[in-house]
Formats: C-alpha cells, structure tokens, sequence
C-alpha cells in the first residue's frame, strides 16, 4: 500500500464565486484513503477551498496521518523566470512575491492580470504573459501569443514538454489554460505549506515531512476519466469524477513505485517544479480504472445467481450453464504496446495493417528469374549484383537473365521462380541446373500467409507469444485489452492466523488465501488481497464494503453455509443478494454466491480441498467471462484407472490425482480436511453423477491442474 495514508487531489479555478448547486469548472477535491476514494468536495470559492484544506490538513495531521496532497497547477515557472521577478531562483521566493501581491474578493474578482502586467514590464519586448478577457485592457499583456518571442524565458517547462500538458503557464485566458490558476494558486500553497509545515515536492526533502504538497495533471489519467464518463452519463460532472479517480489512482501506488516516481526527477526540476506521475501514464491509468457502472458492460442483476426453483441439489452442469448463460464481461479496455499485452484479454477483434508477406518474395537462397523451365538442362546469363532481405534490387531482371537472390528478399521486377542454390552450378556469370521448375517455385507470395485488413486475433484471445509475433507482422504496435479483473480474496474465521504469526491453542494457520492469491495470479488476474474477517457480522460487513470498491469479483472463504457463525451467507442473505447453492458434488458443502453493493461474492466452503475444487470448477470459467476471455473448459483425459471405487449415484465426485506409469492415481484420503493430498495431486479425476463400480484399467476423466492453468 502507498506511503501515504491519505491522498487529497485537488482540481484549482481562477474562475468567479460558483453557485450553490454543484457545478463544473468550480473547485473540486478528491479524498481517497487505502485506495478507496471516500470523497469529493465541491468549494463555490477558493476562500472556501483554502480553509477547507487547512482544516482538513489539521485533523489529519492531529490523527498522524501522512498527506500527499495534490494540486493541478504548475508549481514553478520555465527556468530564468523566477530570478527575472525575484532576483533569486528559489521557486518559493516567486510564492511569496506573488503572495504578497494578489488579491482575491470572496466573489472571486482578483488583480490577477495587473500582476502579470507588472511581471511582463520586467521583461524587455511583448509576454511572456499573455490572453485577457478584454482586448483594450492591460496594455501590458498582449491578447494573442503571435509575436512573443520566449528568448528570456522558455514558453514551456520541461515538465510540460514531458507530461504532453496542453497549455503554458504564460497563457492566461482561452481555453485550455492554466497559467491563470498558477497565479491564483501559489499564494494559497504558500500560506498552507506555511501554516502546515508541509513539505514541496521536487523543491524540499520530503522523507520525513508528515504533509507532502506534489504537483499532478489530471491529463495523465485521461483515458480512465473519458472511460468513467462515458459510464457515468452526462450529468455527472467530469472535475468531481477527475478527482475521483486521481485521488484513488495516487492512493493506489504500491509504496515502491510511488518513491520511484518521486525519485525520478531532472535538474530542472528544482527550479521549475515535476509533474507526479510524468511517463507513468498506463500505471496511473490502470490504477485510477473505476468499476463501471450504469450503461458499460451490462450489470450483473442481484439474482444472477439464481438456481432453479425447487431443486433439492442441483446437478453440476446445470449450475455451470446458468453461469455461463448470466455472465458476461465487467471489465474496460486500455491499448496497450505488444509489449504490454501479453496473457491480456484482447478486447476487440485484431485486423492486419499490413499483409504478411508484404511483397513477393523469395522463400530460400538461389537464383530468380521469370517463368517456370521444361524437363533437361537450363544455362542463364547472370546479372550484377543481387537481392538481399531489406536490400532490394534497383533494376529489372531482363527476361532469360536470372538474379542471385537470398532468403526473405523481395523478388526483383521480372522474376518469379527462384531455383535453390543447391541445384546450381555457376561460374560466376551464368547458372546452369536441370529442369523441370515450375513457375513460382521457392518464392511466397505477397499475403499468402495474412492479408491485409484480415483478422487475425478475436476478441477475447488471451494473447500468447506468439500472438505478438503475428501482430507485430502484420504492422500492429498496440493492441486493445480488457482491464485485468480484479480478484479479491478473503478468508473468514475466529480461528484463523497467519503463517508466521504465534497460533494459540485451537487456531489454525490460513491456508486458502495463499493459495486462491496464488490461483488468480497463475489465472491472469489481478489478486487483491482483502485479508481475513473474524467471525463477526459488522467486520465483514467493513471488509466487504472496502472490497466491493476496489474489486471486480470477491472471493471468500469459510462462514458460508447456515450455521451461526456463517456470517457471510447472513450478511448476503441481508443484502437481498444471497443465494444458497446446494450443488451435488463432493467434495462442498453450500456455496453462498451474492452480489455485494453490485460486485459477485463466490462464498467458498472453508475446506481448502472443497475452497479449491469450488474455485477451479466454478469460480474459474466465471471468471474467465467476467473478465471478457469466454467460457473455458478444462481439457480432459480419458486414462485407465489405477485405483477401485464404488460410487453412489447422486453427487459428482472431483478425487485428488495423478498419473503415474499411464494410469490414474487418486490420494489414499477423500477427507476435505487434507491439503496434503491437493499439493501431492497433479490434477482431478472427474466422476460422474450416476453410480459408479470403477476397477483398475476402466477408463475415468483426469482433468490436470494445468488445464485450469493452475
Ligand atoms: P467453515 O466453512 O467456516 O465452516 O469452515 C470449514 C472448515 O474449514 C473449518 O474446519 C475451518 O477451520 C476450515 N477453514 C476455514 N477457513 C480456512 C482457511 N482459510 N484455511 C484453512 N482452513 C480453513
Ligand atoms: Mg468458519
């Protein structure tokens, strides 16, 4: 988790006093914590804003909270500007000159441009500053950038340059802009980072300041932002989504990356300030990523999970195809580089931009010339020079001359056949070989593998190495995947502790988180670990409502059938979302499924045999179309048995297996208590619902752990 324990995203206006009701183009801040974002605040004024921060910073760091707080606006201006104002390049020399300098009403009228114009007359020649609401106002501040040459000082900040930022700090007015927000934003910093003893990212150490003040552009995280939008509907007002997901995206950071970003800083820097997060785009993205909701993909329905009416124990495969038939892909996408893309979950069919071969080719090293030759002995005059793969040859071979040519190269204009090299004797200025050839022989033609504009992977193709190969090939950089789904898994139970820790009398160490984290990485998604929940109504309630923000899908262990202390299969049947699978199948007993504030709940039994078995047979597949990959089937084996069974119709039984010398062991034990039996197991044989007499030798289903890529 991040180093920080709370993050507040703060989205700046110079704009006028806003109205009551919430608007956009106002002030809006984003406070997230663990990763969650617990809220957005709507400030009609900066006055308002200030206080609001201070406040807030005051109670955090009363609590003893670490703050990084981060703010929208350039921190610095492009170096040389500052000593020009100030006589110094200290950034917080300019902080105070402007604080001492701007003057801001309640309903949001300020001096802003009397400031700058005062600022351009300590420079020689038209700007830096320019843009005004009013052409013939402050005669010191050109209306339009034509004409400022930007020779004392750059226009941009290398940070700006880095970042893609769309707008200078010297451009005051006209859309995009910002630098008015910088001059209406310092003298706040200022008397905050006073008043607060924060620290200044890149300007100040920051290692053991409790209050972090950080520059961010909420550009960075566009792609999430248009994404959440285009879930959320119009009404939704895009500065509070913004800072919805930044806050969250920054709360996220594992600690490590988040010191690398911080780390990562040009000298420059200490004059002109960073942008946080500057190259990190795809990672803030990823992160800040918020569960759709609303229009994008079609929500799971509370009673998704439904079984059929009146059954008693419902059969397997019924349970499997109503999975299959209710569930569909919750995840969004992102185009990410090939090099990014794989064991990703292709979102869209992939076409080739190019055709595979692209041009006519030669297929081995020899001699090309035009047309096909008859049975008996051949003799070609040889012309300079050759053709190479990526060294075409200028000219056009002359009909009856033939070309030295090497593997991969292009065919020349007037060849079409090639003879091996092999089949050649040449002294070289003529070849001579043995026919019969026919024309065409030994070359490829242009497309014969993929042409252009065909498919080449569809939607939901988990993408594989050699899927890049072929993209790649055929022209393709990026490629559109599904956001990782993300997996939560919890274990519950007043008995549980955690390896490594003291374990009293009657307590056990957690043995399914470890392996369902495990599970879901080897599945490809993404694990959260939600920790373990005692056997205590209101402390799952806590851990499920954190979990069902940050997760696409939660998996839980224990507390599931109807007993006392099965809260979990309480707390859902509370929700309205609880139902109780009663699957006939050995080993599990009831599964509790549910949605939790709109996010499926597997409820595993506690069992790690009968946790595990539920997972790969059930959770796996419905995971696999939640995360946008389609209904997978484990692939099976039909092998002798090497073991005798009598079994009782009704149930479908998984044993714990393995194949030694061709035939099918099972472990000596069928309790549901012996992990030792699932790590000694290589897979599971499948037997079937009916009665059963096996003996060695009859065939039975081994299904091996690797065919649910476990
Ligand atoms: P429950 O489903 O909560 O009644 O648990 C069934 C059995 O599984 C009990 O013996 C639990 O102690 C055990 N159990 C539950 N959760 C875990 C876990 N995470 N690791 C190992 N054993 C567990
Ligand atoms: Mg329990």
């Amino acid at each position: 988790m991040s180093v920080f324990d709370t993050v507040l995203a703060v989205d700046w206006s110079a704009a006028k006093r806003k109205p009551p009701r919430e608007s956009k183009d106002a002030i809006w801040l984003g406070v997230a914590r663990g990763g969650v974002a617990e809220q957005q605040i709507y400030c009609r004024s900066r006055q308002e804003a200030e206080a609001w921060i201070s406040s807030f910073l005051e109670q955090e760091q009363a609590a003893r909270r670490r703050v990084l707080a981060a703010f929208d606006f350039p921190f610095g201006y492009p170096r040389g500007f500052a000593r020009r104002i100030t006589g110094s390049d200290d950034p917080f020399a300019l902080w105070h000159w402007l604080e001492e300098r701007i003057e801001d009403a309640e309903d949001g009228s300020n001096n802003r441009f009397d400031v700058a114009s005062e600022m351009n007359r300590l420079f020689a020649g038209t700007g830096p500053f320019w843009g005004k609401p009013h052409q013939a106002r402050w005669p010191d501040i050109p209306y339009r950038k034509a004409g400022i040459a930007y020779t004392d000082v750059p226009e941009r900040r290398r940070a700006d340059l880095a970042a893609k930022a769309a707008s200078s700090c010297f451009q005051l007015f006209f859309n995009p802009t910002v630098g008015s927000q910088v001059l209406m934003g310092l003298p706040v910093l200022q008397r905050l980072r006073l008043r607060h003893k924060a620290a200044v990212w890149p300007f100040e150490n920051i290692a053991a300041a409790q209050i972090v003040f950080a520059e961010i552009w909420p550009g960075l995280i566009e792609p999430a932002v248009k994404a959440a939008m285009a879930a959320s509907g119009p009404e939704e007002i895009r500065d509070r989504v913004q800072m919805r997901l930044l806050s969250q995206a920054l709360s996220r950071l594992p600690a490590d990356e988040l010191s690398e970003m911080l780390a990562a800083v040009p000298e420059e820097a200490q004059e002109e300030a960073w942008i946080l997060g500057t190259g990190h785009d795809d990672r803030l993205n990823a992160l800040a990523w918020d569960k759709p909701g609303g229009l994008t993909p079609p929500p799971l329905s509370n009673d998704c999970f439904a079984l059929p009416a009146g059954v008693d124990w419902t059969p397997v495969d019924d349970a499997l195809a109503l999975l299959r038939d209710r569930l569909g892909p919750v995840t969004g996408a992102e185009t990410v580089p090939l090099a990014d893309a794989l064991g990703r979950v292709l979102a869209e069919d992939a076409a080739a931009k190019r055709a595979n071969p692209p041009l006519p080719n030669t297929a081995v090293d020899g001699y090309g010339f035009a047309g096909g030759r008859a049975e008996g002995p051949h003799v070609l005059p040889l012309v300079p020079g050759r053709a190479a793969a990526g060294v075409p040859f200028g000219g056009t071979v002359p009909e009856g001359s033939a070309v030295r040519v090497l593997t991969g190269a292009a065919l020349p204009d007037g060849v079409d056949t090639v003879i091996l090299e092999e089949d050649v004797n040449t002294d070289g200025s003529r070849i001579a070989f043995n026919g019969p050839l026919k024309q065409g022989a030994n070359t490829r033609k242009a497309g014969e593998d993929v042409c252009a504009g065909e498919r080449i992977l569809p939607a939901g193709r988990v993408i594989t190495p050699a899927d890049l190969a072929l993209a790649s090939a055929t022209g393709l950089a990026r490629l559109t995947v599904r956001l990782p789904l993300r997996v939560g898994v919890l274990s519950t139970g007043d008995e549980l502790v955690e390896a490594g820790e003291p374990a009293g009398k009657g307590q056990i160490f957690d043995a399914n988180r470890p392996m369902l984290l495990a599970l879901i990485r080897q599945l490809g998604f993404v694990p959260v670990d939600l920790g373990k929940a005692a056997d205590d109504r209101e402390a799952l309630r806590a851990h499920l409502d954190g979990a069902a923000a940050q997760t696409d899908v939660i998996l839980t262990s224990g507390g599931a059938s109807a007993g006392d202390e099965d809260h979990m299969s309480a707390l859902l049947r509370e929700a309205g979302a609880m139902q109780e699978w009663r699957i006939a199948l050995k080993p599990g007993r009831p599964l509790a499924l549910g949605m939790w504030q709109g996010t499926p709940v597997f409820g595993l039994p506690g069992n790690p045999v009968a946790a595990l078995v539920c997972t790969l047979i059930f959770a796996r597949p419905a995971m696999g179309l939640m995360a946008g990959a389609g209904w997978q089937e484990p692939q099976a084996f039909e092998v002798p048995a090497g073991f005798e069974k009598r079994k009782k119709p009704g149930r479908r039984e998984y044993l714990r297996a393995r194949v030694r010398d061709g035939r099918a062991e099972v472990f000596k034990s069928e309790g549901s208590g012996r992990i030792s039996g699932l790590s000694w197991a290589e897979g599971l044989v499948e037997l079937g619902d009916g009665a059963a007499e096996i003996k060695p030798g009859d065939p039975v289903r081994f299904l091996p752990y690797g065919s649910f890529s476990m």
